[in-house]
């Protein structure tokens, strides 16, 4: 497995070239998160580089809790820096590199780079998109920890969220398998009510058959239970 690198940004634009001042990010495996990484950005240090900042996403931050507004304005470093660190922090090891929207944190991180004319620490091929794949397994709630809209706290709940879905996609065959049975289960209960009127009429074959549709039902049962343990896993860890 590639490293995999979960990646939120804190910005004052939405479009690629816009001012970012904050990076969050973690990297890890199939099970938990291995390393992070943090740095606040300074945004006139961006401006000088020719990014934007668009006005609804500067009303939107005025509109934040203390927490998360206030963080942006702490002391910070200029863009070519915290470029130049994050870079060091993913390594030289081939990264997968996930954010939230196919046109997001990856395609406004590269803009961002482009301006301060350094190369991404990934390629385009490995970018991954977060916010397609919880769409995709809506059933797998996320667990949000820390401070929304800090971008190393959201980094970390979408990291883990991300990890909650892998586990359900690798037991999706088996809620296949559920689903099939509780359909033979339904079938089985109607031949069951036809086999009762049947068998008023003295027929024992229909006794015999009355059995196999009690044991299917009891097969059915077990999947249910096997999905209900694997959901309360997947809770758990995610
Ligand atoms: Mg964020």
């Amino acid at each position: 497995m590639k490293t995999q690198i979960m990646l939120d940004l804190e910005t004052l634009g939405t479009l690629p070239g816009s001012v970012l001042v904050a990076i969050g990010a973690v990297k890890f495996d199939g099970e938990k998160i291995t390393d992070e990484f943090y740095v606040r950005i300074d945004a006139a240090s961006c401006a000088k580089l020719g990014l934007q900042m668009d006005t609804e996403t500067v009303l939107w931050w005025l509109q934040q809790a203390d927490g998360p507004r206030l963080e942006i304005t702490k002391p910070a470093v200029g863009l070519a820096e915290a470029l130049y660190n994050f870079s060091a922090w993913v390594g030289d090891d081939e990264a997968e590199m996930w954010g939230n929207g196919a046109a997001f944190d990856n395609v406004l991180l590269a803009g961002a780079y482009r301006a301060a004319g350094q190369k991404p620490p990934w390629e385009f091929w490995h970018d991954r998109c977060y916010r397609t794949m919880k769409n995709l397994y809506p059933q797998v709630t996320m667990q949000r920890e820390g401070v929304h809209h800090h971008a190393l706290d959201d980094a970390r709940a979408q990291a883990r969220h991300l990890m909650a879905i892998f586990r359900r996609a690798k037991f999706a065959p088996v809620e296949q398998l559920v689903k099939t049975l509780a359909d033979v289960s339904g079938y089985l209960s109607a031949m069951r009510t036809d086999l009762r009127k049947i068998d008023e009429h003295g027929e024992t074959w229909a006794l015999q058959t009355l059995r196999y549709a009690e044991g299917a039902k009891e097969y059915t049962d077990k999947a249910y239970k096997i999905l209900d343990a694997h959901d309360e896993l997947s809770a758990a860890g995610g």
